[in-house]
């Protein structure tokens, strides 16, 4: 018999869902983590970014209190108070993780676990065998090859730097470098984010991508299109970028968000002969299984919608199949997200453009509009919302906002359209007043077809 039923090589999201609803069906299982238990999410990505979303955010909220008779003072932020606090609840998540982990009665390993072959790992000098490995092993920053890149940092060491710069340059224009242009603006750093291409955010709806850049410049940052960089130099100020327009930027920090590869390599794939794609991620079927019967692989290390709930969805439907005899394929459709910049994007289904390519006739509703509360703060922040309905059957095929809690409302506009919901049934459901979410109900007349 072998040591586990199922052995997970990665601690993440992905890993640790499908770990955890394995072993509550009663499977034997073993999971390897080198670094900190929770991956990417917990300690580089989602949860310390929203701690410094609402950090940032503070600034607005006290200077938009004076338009409703508050006097706040003077404020001041201290970077490092805010980082202990945020490394303080990331070493508590992590305890968290690891006692689910041994109530579920998960074997949790630290160290670095590679494939022998297609049924045993190595950590070490141990050896473990297992009728079935899941490689959950997640994602890391890209960075191009430039000259003197070795000065940039990525998202990973943003979240620790000693002390907060005064200057910034962000390369990118995907969801990471849209947040931290939020986080570091908000936190009154002098902001520069290069893309380069026409709009950032490509894939999302074109009216999001351009309100979003305009809110961001509005808001402070100097977003600049079509442009990117070309080398780093060391200067007695801190780095000098020159970009392709030949322009010279100097910043304390300089900051590449210029995507995420699979972290793929060193962990046995090639001894177990399991085959990954051009990108170098796993390649699997819609089961999540490899080319070997016996690995599957799940998260970010597939590449293919990379985001936490779906690694999740994707190990406990792996789970369900392997060993509650449910088997469940995951659906990548209609996954609601969000973007946390500020404001923020929420957004669930088709973007005006995919949905001009896959209906034959689409209603479009929109609206942009000042929120009620920013009439008192005088702040020029806008809302915009709009809804995609496929014109064959009334359809809503696509949910998209930019502005405050457009995160938490993308959540529930992500059941209606999961849920079929028409443009009848968003126009018969009653409003709830005064609210901004109101306005998803009320749009009644297109705008262009
Ligand atoms: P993205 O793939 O979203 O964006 C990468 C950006 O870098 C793009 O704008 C891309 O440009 C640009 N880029 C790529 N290569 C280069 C290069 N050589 N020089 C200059 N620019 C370059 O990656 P992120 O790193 O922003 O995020 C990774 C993933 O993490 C996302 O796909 C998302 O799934 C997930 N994530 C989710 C979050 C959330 O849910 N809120 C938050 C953060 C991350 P171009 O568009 O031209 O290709």
């Amino acid at each position: 018999m072998a040591d586990f039923d199922l052995f997970v090589i990665g601690g993440g999201s992905g890993g640790v869902a499908c770990a955890r609803r394995a072993a509550s069906h009663g499977a034997r299982v073993g999971l390897v983590e080198e670094g900190s238990m929770g991956g990417t999410c917990v300690h580089r990505g989602c949860i310390p970014k929203k701690f410094l979303v609402y950090a940032s955010h503070f600034r607005h909220d006290f200077e938009d209190a004076a338009g409703y008779g508050w006097s706040v003072g003077e404020s001041r932020f201290d970077w490092p108070t805010m980082v202990a606090a945020k490394s303080k609840e990331l070493a508590r998540l992590e305890g968290i993780y690891r006692r689910l982990l041994k109530e579920s009665g998960v074997t949790a390993i630290d160290g670095r676990g590679a494939l022998l072959d297609a049924n045993s790992v190595a950590i070490g000098e141990e050896r473990y065998s297992a009728d079935t490995i899941l490689i959950a092993t997640g994602g890391w920053p890209f960075m191009p090859e430039l000259p003197g890149i070795e000065l940039a940092i990525t998202s990973n060491e943003a979240f620790d730097l000693p002390r907060l710069p005064g200057r910034i340059v962000i390369v990118g224009g995907g969801y990471i470098a849209c947040e931290f242009a939020g986080i570091f603006n908000g936190f009154g750093v002098e902001t520069v984010q290069l893309y380069r291409s026409d709009m950032i955010l490509r894939g999302f709806d074109m009216d999001i991508r351009e309100i979003c850049c305009d809110e961001m410049r509005k808001s402070g940052i100097d977003v600049r299109l079509n442009v990117n960089a070309v080398k780093l130099e060391k200067n007695a100020d801190g780095i000098a970028l020159t970009t392709t327009q030949g322009d010279v930027l100097e910043a304390d920090q300089v900051l590449f968000a210029t995507g995420r590869v699979p972290s793929t390599a060193a962990i046995g794939l090639n001894e177990a002969g399991v085959e990954r794609n051009h990108k170098g991620a796993v390649s699997v079927d819609s089961g999540s299984r490899s080319n070997i019967a016996s690995i599957y692989a799940v998260g970010d290390c597939t590449d293919r919608v990379n985001l936490t709930p779906v690694a999740i969805h994707e190990g406990r439907c792996l789970a369900e199949t392997l060993f509650n005899d449910n088997p469940q394929i995951p659906d990548h459709r209609n996954i609601p997200t969000a973007i946390f910049t500020q404001p923020e994007i929420g957004t669930v289904g088709m973007s005006e453009e995919d949905a001009r390519t896959h209906c034959a006739a689409v209603d479009i509703y929109k609206t942009r509009f000042r929120p009620l509360k920013h009439t008192l703060t005088g702040r020029g922040e806008t809302v915009f919302m709009k809804l995609v309905v496929d014109r064959a059957d009334d359809r809503v095929v696509g949910c998209h906002m930019i502005g405050s809690a457009a995160s938490e409302l993308s959540q529930l506009l992500g059941v209606a359209i999961k849920a079929g919901a028409t443009k009848a049934q968003f126009d018969e459901t009653v409003a709830v007043h005064p609210t901004t979410a109101e306005e998803f109900v009320t749009m009644y007349e297109p705008v262009g077809a």
